[in-house]
């Protein structure tokens, strides 16, 4: 189970403080003009309005036959004088008692004020018979029924989904002003990790901090690139530290942030740049390090996996939207009663992994079993993080609290 740990109260910043501190640190990245095709999945940096009307003609919402409604009589054989198809320039139009076959899409032609779908007529050689009478603006789309030219379709600040991007191309805008998808390193440190798919030798473990963080990573929204692990000596932590720099928005770094003797993670950063040390009122994840070096913003997460990944939750998915340009930093939360009594240690939020079930009265959320830092198993199976407030030391059954949400909910 559990085991203690003798920390000073007065020791811990409280989690909000040090959230607001890096936040406060951080802002979006310098925008830059993007080809549409580009643009999947960065924010907005400008306003955009329609250059014109959607659609821009009026036009025919089936394939059927154009009319002017007042002129035709249901039942009464009607000349075909020509067809349209989408796309087309010529538009012959209809004179009394006469129609044209159009086509979805095609503009209508002068004159013409209604649709008669194709499956409403009885279709005779160059005549046609409407079935049904047809009234004025049936079947056909307005110009600019959709968007009206000058409108303000979508503003800065709007991460850029697919219904986002299908409507930029719907008004022609070909180049988008976003603010680019950070590029985060993501490095492990620590003498004991071994790629995966390499043999262990004894007292080595694989390394899974840095995969785990990639994909946290991608699924924030940034563009990750992982690499090699550091060996905890001074020198190559630097080299290593250097390098992930240099093409890198943001850098995260694990492991090497706690108290132990070969934890140097946080003396390089301090060495290299502006980068304080932390123990944040919150558990898992307590050491943090978060600064910038030569003006990049750098978190030294700690090496346990449970506490890199809540960490990475808390603390540098938010960062990430930060730099994006996003208000929306914070997963989606929702309120859940407690399945089971939990405990919590004293002066920290702590953060419960859980399984979410739709119950009769809400949801339960229940924890997934053994919550020490190194089982990752826990992340695996949590739906969300359950957030027990700092000065909580136990919550019983049936007791509310926040979670937030780590996969969608069903
Ligand atoms: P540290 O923060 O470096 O003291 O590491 C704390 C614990 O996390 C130790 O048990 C490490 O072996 C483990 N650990 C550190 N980094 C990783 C990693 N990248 N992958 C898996 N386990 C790690
Ligand atoms: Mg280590």
């Amino acid at each position: 189970m559990g085991h203690r740990h003798h920390v000073d109260p007065a020791e811990l910043e409280p989690l909000a403080d040090y959230r607001r501190r890096v936040l406060s640190g951080l802002s979006p990245l310098t925008p830059i003009q993007t080809a549409l095709s580009e643009a999947h999945g960065s924010v907005l940096a400008e306003d955009v309005a329609a250059p014109g009307d959607i659609p821009p003609f009026a036009n025919s919402a089936m394939d059927g036959y154009a009319v002017a409604a007042s002129t035709v009589t249901a039942g009464e054989p009607l000349h075909v004088v020509g067809e349209i198809a989408a796309g087309a320039a010529e538009r012959p139009s209809p004179g009394p008692g006469q129609a044209v076959r159009i086509m979805t899409g095609a503009p209508l032609p002068a004159g013409v004020d209604a649709i008669v779908p194709v499956e409403l007529v009885d279709e005779r050689g160059h005549e046609v018979v409407l079935n049904i009478q047809p009234a004025a603006g049936e079947n056909v789309r307005d110009a600019g029924e959709s968007v009206r030219a000058g409108e303000t379709v979508l503003t800065a600040g709007r991460p850029l989904g697919a219904a986002e991007i299908g409507m930029l191309a719907a008004m022609g805008v070909g180049r988008v002003l976003v603010h680019p998808r950070p590029r985060v390193a993501v490095l492990a440190t620590g003498d004991e990790l071994i790629e995966p798919g390499k043999p262990l030798r004894p007292g080595q473990i694989h390394e899974s901090n840095s995969y785990l963080l990639a994909a946290q990573v991608t699924e924030a929204g940034a563009i990750p690139f992982r690499q090699p692990i550091a060996v905890d000596d001074r020198a190559s932590l630097k080299r290593a530290f250097r390098g992930a720099l240099a093409q890198a928005d943001l850098l995260v770094t694990s492991g090497g942030v706690s108290a132990g003797r070969y934890d140097l993670s946080k003396q390089v950063l301090a060495d290299m740049g502006d980068v304080s040390f932390s123990k944040v009122g919150m558990q898992p994840g307590m050491p943090q390090a978060f600064g910038t070096i030569d003006g990049v913003p750098v978190f030294g997460l700690p090496g346990n996996p449970v506490s890199a990944a809540v960490s990475f939750e808390v603390h540098v998915r938010p960062a990430i939207r930060r730099l994006q340009g996003r208000d929306d930093l914070n997963r989606p939360r929702l309120t859940a009663r407690l399945a089971e009594g939990v405990r919590s240690p004293e002066h920290k939020v702590s953060f419960l992994r859980v399984t979410l079930e739709w119950a009769a009265d809400g949801w339960a959320a229940s924890t997934t079993g053994a919550q020490g830092s190194g089982i990752l198993r826990s992340m695996v199976l949590a739906d969300g993080l359950a957030e027990i407030p700092a000065d909580r030391t136990s919550l019983d059954a049936g007791e509310q609290v926040v979670v937030h949400l780590l996969k969608e909910m069903a």
